[in-house]
């Protein structure tokens, strides 16, 4: 008796099934890797992560990008956070000077290093630790995520509204907010989340 099958993205023969085709026909990203848990939690806050989704990808459109597509040729574009030199990924959210002191105020309330080359460096030392649901790591992510909103937010501001804010007003921001979402989290009571608190200003 004659029978339907299917041949899947692997080749193989299969039973014919609308789940097999699908797999087999759907549109494929690049590889997420296991960067996943430093970007999307339970808590975090989704503007934020979706920047920050965006950033792991180098889908952000820094003027290294439109330079390439051609955009406003001969214009001289500088990063309008050190007006020094064209922004990038890595630039902006690491590199930069201005971007530099907001780090090292965030710093101050997140307790892991931050002294490495660039977000990647960062990203790979922090992703190890990240599927872990402890406080310490909750605020570690909160902070990265609200920290390279708020610059690209601060970017964007100075770069189409002509609106400066200095670092400590930018890092106030960052601080606030974390704190408000810390505030709202329901924590089960331990020595750590006591602490925690305590750090935060939160009774
Ligand atoms: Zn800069």
């Amino acid at each position: 008796m004659d029978v339907v099958k299917w041949k899947d993205f692997d080749g193989n023969l299969t039973e014919f099934l609308v789940s097999s085709v699908w797999e087999s026909i759907r549109p494929r990203g690049s590889n997420v890797f296991n960067w996943y848990s430093v970007v999307w939690f339970s808590t975090c806050i989704p503007k934020h992560a979706f920047v920050l989704w965006l950033l792991m990808g180098e889908k952000l459109k820094t003027q290294d990008k439109l330079r390439h597509w051609e955009i406003c040729p001969g214009s001289n574009l500088v990063c309008p956070l050190c007006e020094l030199v064209p922004d990038s990924h890595n630039h902006l959210f690491f590199t930069c000077s201005f971007s530099n002191q907001v780090w090292m105020l965030v710093r101050n309330h997140m307790d892991f290093p931050i002294h490495c080359d660039g977000w990647r460096d960062f990203t790979f030392l922090l992703t190890p630790f990240a599927a872990r649901n402890i406080a310490r790591i909750i605020v570690i992510k909160l902070l990265l995520a609200a920290t390279v909103y708020c610059l690209w937010k601060e970017r964007n501001a100075r770069f189409f509204k002509r609106r400066k804010r200095s670092c400590n007003q930018v890092f106030d921001v960052i601080y606030h907010t974390v704190r408000l979402k810390i505030m709202s989290i329901t924590w089960k009571n331990s020595p750590q989340v006591l602490r925690l608190k305590s750090d935060w200003k939160i009774s």
